[in-house]
């Protein structure tokens, strides 16, 4: 079941490395800079973005994705 808290996606960006991962599964919430850099898009995305975000921050090579839930 769905609970009431907040998905928050936070991007380290010295861990980037530019590979666009997260644009790949997630186009809605990320997107790239022309250098290759992550820029986030939807800091707080809706729910239904939940399951491309967590794609994300699993398949991202630098680790730099991180995700926190606030109530
Ligand atoms: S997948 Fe990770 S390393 Fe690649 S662009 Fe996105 S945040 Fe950066």
């Amino acid at each position: 079941m769905e609970t009431n808290s907040k998905l928050k996606v936070i991007v380290d960006y010295d861990k980037c490395c530019g590979a666009g991962q997260c644009v790949m599964v997630a186009p809605k919430v990320f997107d790239q800079r022309d250098d290759g850099i992550v820029i986030v898009l939807d800091a707080e995305p809706p729910p239904e973005q939940y399951g491309p975000v967590r794609e994300a921050a699993a398949v991202c090579p630098g680790a730099a994705i991180r995700l926190g839930e606030s109530a």
